[in-house]
């Protein structure tokens, strides 16, 4: 299998070759069809499978059928939201988002939202427009606490590395956080295990999910 054959665009494709990306892996074979087709997953995937690219990467192609034709710029919504359990994961998130669109001639932007860092800035990132936000939960909750950031338009919700989320007790911040998104939007759960909690969790995410063990 290779990656022309997942159903990838020119732009994303020759940005994998820039990035040595030959073949996908098979998380990332199996998922980026399934999230192409608009399906909810809930993958198994440790770090280290691939798992970053196999949801980064259908993601982007959404927003290259969605833009890349666009003549005019409109303001961004913010329409994708990465959820990860750390600042580094987070951060290495949107590289990738980054790394794979750099080809295209309408990138989303891309805002990280992460504690430890100038809050001041993140707000004006945000006020002045994105497409992607990917963010540890409690800078988030501070952000949408004050009023600051509208996650209405979501499109893709993505929890990254979930159990581990649960395992730093962030299990009442997501609780919260669900109640700001939209009921319409398509859910990407990746966790390494699934313990009775995530379960429970996941079942507040989605229902419909599509299970993918690798
Ligand atoms: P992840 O599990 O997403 O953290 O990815 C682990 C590492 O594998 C990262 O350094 C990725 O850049 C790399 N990687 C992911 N998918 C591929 C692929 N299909 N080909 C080559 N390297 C990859």
């Amino acid at each position: 299998m290779s990656f022309s054959n997942l159903g990838l665009n020119q732009r994303i494709n020759k940005a994998l070759k820039e990035n040595t990306y030959k073949n996908p892996t098979s998380i990332q074979e199996k998922v980026i069809p399934l999230i192409l087709q608009k399906k909810d997953i809930m993958a198994k995937a440790q770090t280290g499978s691939g798992k970053t690219a196999s949801f980064v990467l259908p993601i982007l192609e959404f927003f290259f059928n969605k833009n890349e034709e666009k003549k005019e710029k409109t303001k961004a919504k913010i329409s994708t939201l990465v959820l990860t359990p750390t600042r580094e994961l987070a951060l290495q998130v949107s590289k990738a988002f980054g790394d794979f669109s750099i080809n295209f001639e309408n990138k989303p932007k891309t805002v990280t939202i992460i504690g430890g860092e100038s809050l001041t800035q993140q707000l004006l990132d945000i006020q002045k427009g994105c497409d992607i936000v990917v963010a540890t939960t409690g800078r988030l909750l501070d952000i949408l606490d004050k009023k600051q950031i509208n996650l209405s338009n979501i499109e893709f919700f993505v929890l990254d590395e979930a159990d581990k989320m649960l395992d730093l007790g962030f299990e009442v911040e997501l609780e919260e956080l669900l109640k700001s998104l939209p009921k319409n939007r398509q859910n990407l759960l990746f966790s390494a295990t699934y313990p009775q909690k995530m379960l429970n969790i996941a079942s507040k995410i989605t229902t419909k999910a599509l299970e993918v063990f690798i």
